[in-house]
């Protein structure tokens, strides 16, 4: 069935019951990777506890930038998402020059 053959009045709310496990295990995993992202990139654990509030998060959201040439990414962006920035933009730039905090 393509989805103009399904008559509106026939749609019922959908949950994660209603899927075939293969499709719920894709979005389980989905929300994980998710969820991982944002709290690795909006909180930093640390011996004495989680540091960053949500509001500083927030201001902190679009914190990553691209120092050559000021891009702004969100704070979820991974490592190699801004490796591959500076492989596509500034091929000839070291990933450090561009992004700093990378360096540990
Ligand atoms: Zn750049």
């Amino acid at each position: 069935m393509t989805k103009l053959e399904i008559d509106p009045t026939n749609i019922l709310p959908i949950s994660l019951e209603d899927l075939y496990e293969e499709q719920r295990r894709e979005i389980e995993q989905h929300l994980k990777a998710t969820q991982e992202a944002l709290l690795a990139g909006c909180f930093i654990k640390t011996r004495q506890g989680v540091v960053g509030s949500q509001l500083e998060t927030n201001k902190k959201a679009m914190s990553i930038q691209c120092k050559v040439c000021m891009q702004t990414f969100m704070c979820t962006t991974s490592e190699v998402k801004c490796r591959e920035h500076t492989e596509a933009k500034h091929p000839k730039t070291d990933v450090y020059q561009c992004f700093p905090h990378l360096k540990k």
